[in-house]
């Protein structure tokens, strides 16, 4: 018998030892720590020489008879063992057995309680911390979200996380709730779309019986809570009522020293009619803004879906996807759910060929040239094609390499060693110029709109 399934026989037989025998000897039945169960002869120790042979002289048919029933053995007998030490290693044993059991049900109960929680607050499982992707798109919104989740309304409060769709806000957001959750289970966490806010607070209004007491319970059910979670608030747009009621549960929130974090695909000045008041209010703590990933952050978002999902794919297909889907990381995620879906059901494996073939509507980006990107530049920087392979180092030539060599690493994702090849420059020189837009595109508008309107150009977006 294992050491547990001999401790739950052992205890059986006890129960029914105590349910037999006479009161005055049950202190020398709990005595007993069982060491074994052999050939019919189940051995127990004591470490009192005196319950060894008050039992063994007064008891021991009857025990016997205990356990022959218990074990539907005939010729079963008890074995009492006289040996202080053993017993003494033996109860410490059994302690630990105990003290396991009593861990691993805590940790399943925390457990339970944890996927309540989340289930209740209305969390997706995938979304946290772990799985979102840092890169320079999105290290302040990530590292503000960060800070959120570790101090909950003592560092922003308001969190304002805007930026456009399928850029990683719900996750972000949906992670600050995970990580309050785990961390701090005694807090209250709440997500709600934005939709759902306006729903529930319309068909409360509406209920003609007990308005009061249903919008009291509507206040309770918003405002009873730490940590809300509010989605996608540009859904408020024009309606006043709802814009009242979200004003009402915000500065509830807020007085009580509550945590809020809403998320926008546009600023608040953009929102139709959102009232001045709640626009000051929504950027009254800190405004973060998420922008679409880098070439790299999207390369490692596709390597990290494949990895999560357990998914082999060439290092080509990967790449193949993640240049070709620059814009939205739920399409990025979408073209890469295809194209394993299409390889599993075909029984195929993940190649560049495959990646091709499935998603070929956007082969007008893989013929993307180095010639076509310096040559659209060029022109609009007004510049010859020449100046920018040339060494000259004006503002307006250089300005155009840095953004040709940008562009042409984020389009084709080539080698820094080609790309520096083809505009006469060291590799090095490339990385530096590939990275001192990407820093640029942060803090300078005029970068920003020119890779835009170059790309229009390019007509990648
Ligand atoms: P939004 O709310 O901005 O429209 P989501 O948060 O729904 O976008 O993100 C769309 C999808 O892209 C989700 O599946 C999300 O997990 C994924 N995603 C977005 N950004 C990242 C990132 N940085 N790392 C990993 N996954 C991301
Ligand atoms: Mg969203």
């Amino acid at each position: 018998m294992e050491n547990i399934e001999l401790k739950r026989f052992w205890e059986k037989v006890k129960e029914e030892l105590i349910g037999s025998l006479p009161e005055s000897v049950h202190p020398w039945i709990y005595s007993l720590e069982v060491s074994g169960y052999d050939k019919g002869v189940l051995s127990v120790v004591t470490g009192q020489a005196m319950a060894r042979d008050w039992l063994k002289k007064n008891h021991s048919s009857q025990m016997n008879k205990i356990l022959q029933t218990i074990s539907n053995d005939s010729n079963a007998r008890i074995h009492i063992i006289y040996d202080e030490n053993a017993a003494k290693k033996i109860k410490k044993e059994v302690e630990k057995i105990h003290k396991k059991e009593i861990e691993a049900k805590q940790k399943e109960l925390a457990m339970e309680n944890l996927n309540f929680m989340q289930s209740n607050a209305n969390l997706n499982l995938k979304y946290k911390f772990e799985n979102f992707v840092v890169g320079a798109n999105n290290r302040f919104a990530h590292d503000a979200s960060l800070a959120v989740a570790k101090n909950p309304a003592k560092k922003y409060n308001p969190l304002f996380i805007y930026g456009n769709s399928g850029l990683g806000k719900t996750h972000l957001m949906q992670a600050i709730g995970h990580y309050i959750l785990f961390h701090t289970p005694d807090l209250k966490v709440k997500y709600t779309k934005t939709d759902d806010y306006i729903n529930d607070f319309i068909s409360n209004s509406r209920k003609t019986n007990n308005s009061i007491e249903n919008m009291s319970k509507f206040n309770k059910k918003y405002t009873n809570i730490d940590v809300i979670l509010i989605d996608d608030i540009q859904f408020i747009e024009s309606k006043e009522k709802s814009m009242e009621r979200m004003q009402h549960t915000f500065d509830k929130l807020y007085e009580k020293g509550k945590q809020i974090v809403i998320t926008s695909d546009r600023i608040p000045e953009e929102i139709p009619k959102l009232t001045d008041a709640l626009t000051s209010r929504f950027k009254s703590g800190l405004m973060v803004e998420l922008m679409p990933p880098d070439l790299d952050t999207r390369l490692e978002i596709v390597e990290k879906l494949a990895n999560y999902n357990d998914i082999a794919a060439d290092d080509d297909a990967l790449k193949y996807i993640a240049v070709n889907f620059s814009k939205n990381v739920r399409e990025l995620e979408g073209a890469f759910t295809k194209v394993c879906a299409y390889a599993e059901l075909n029984n195929k494996s993940i190649t560049l060929e495959l990646a091709r073939e499935i998603l070929k509507c956007k082969e007008n980006i893989d013929k993307l040239t180095f010639d076509k990107i310096a040559d659209v530049t060029s022109s609009y920087y007004n510049i010859n094609m020449s100046d920018i392979k040339s060494s000259s180092r004006s503002q307006k030539i250089s300005n155009a390499r840095q953004l040709s060599i940008y562009l042409c690493r984020e389009l084709t994702n080539e080698s820094f060693e080609n790309i520096g090849n083809y505009f006469n420059k060291k590799h090095t020189t490339a990385l530096y110029a590939y990275e001192q837009v990407v820093k640029k595109i942060k803090t300078n508008v005029e970068t920003s709109t020119a890779i835009k309107e170059i790309k229009q150009a390019l007509k990648v977006i």
